[in-house]
């Protein structure tokens, strides 16, 4: 199991942007931890036609906090 930090994209809005209400994202902000196996499409503006995916704690300048509901 991963520990996420302030910054890291398991904690950003634009991780799994797509599907913003998958329990999945809401229990990795909630607990702050994820499986080292779990990754998802960053949607940052920037990145979001690449593809790009990113594991929890991977990380970047584009790093805008995710509001948990
Ligand atoms: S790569 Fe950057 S913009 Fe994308 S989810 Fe991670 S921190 Fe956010």
């Amino acid at each position: 199991m991963l520990h996420i930090h302030e910054g890291q994209c398991g904690l950003c809005t634009h991780f799994g942007e797509e599907h913003p209400q998958d329990q999945r994202l809401t229990h990795i902000r909630t607990s702050m931890e994820a499986d080292e196996e779990f990754v998802d499409i960053c949607g940052h503006p920037l990145l979001e036609r690449l593809h790009l995916k990113v594991t929890a704690t991977s990380g970047c300048d584009g790093f805008e906090p995710a509001v948990v509901h």
